[in-house]
């Protein structure tokens, strides 16, 4: 059988542990800062639903959970820099604390169309809690609260992200050595 992932397609950035303490210590931090309230754990789909999975679980708060579906890719690794929702949440948010959970900021196109969306809608309060930020990359600029790790220009896939669609069950963050077949 052959080997998944292929070894020579993948390098390991972060391994499932390293993944594990550093979403405990963001916990610890959202835990602070939300002391007494209740926020709603904006997932945005697809890339974040590993992480906000693990980083829900990980918050000592009665956090609710909404999903918002976007596609900013096409089904290779370069942005079009366009982004359509293809999934919209399921209540309405005005006048709620909502901490977005954002699986990467590369060129923040992405994160700026979200946060103009969701503060349009009358949220009261809008955080964003990414798990990498690719910050030599941006092309606006956008603020991103809480960050698991930085890192360069990689193309990173694993831990919920993909490569057309492939890869997002790989249990480690992993940089993308060589592209899927068929992509
Ligand atoms: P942005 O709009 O900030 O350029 O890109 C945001 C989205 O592009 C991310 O939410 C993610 O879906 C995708 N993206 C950006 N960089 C990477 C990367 O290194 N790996 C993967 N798999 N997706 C990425």
């Amino acid at each position: 059988m052959r080997e998944y992932p292929p070894p020579e397609a993948v390098r390991t950035l972060y391994s499932p542990a390293t993944i594990a303490a550093r979403i405990s210590e963001l916990a610890q931090e959202l835990a602070r800062d939300y002391e007494g309230k209740a926020p709603i754990l904006v997932s945005v789909l697809k890339g974040s639903f590993v992480f906000a999975a693990d980083l829900a679980r990980a918050l000592p708060l009665p956090v609710r959970v909404e999903f918002l579906g976007v596609r900013s890719y096409g089904s290779g690794t370069v942005s079009t820099g366009a982004v359509q929702i293809t999934q919209d949440l399921t209540h309405p948010i005005e006048g709620q604390e909502l901490l977005v959970v954002e699986d990467i900021v590369d060129t923040g196109l992405t994160l700026a169309y979200i946060l103009s969306l969701l503060k349009a809608r009358g949220a009261a309060s809008v955080r964003v809690c990414a798990l990498l930020d690719k910050p030599s990359r941006r092309r606006v600029e956008v603020p991103v609260d809480y960050v698991g790790f930085t890192v360069g220009d990689a193309f990173v896939v694993g831990y919920g992200l993909d490569c057309a669609e492939q890869y997002r069950n790989l249990p480690a963050l992993c940089e993308l050595v060589e592209l899927p077949q068929g992509s």
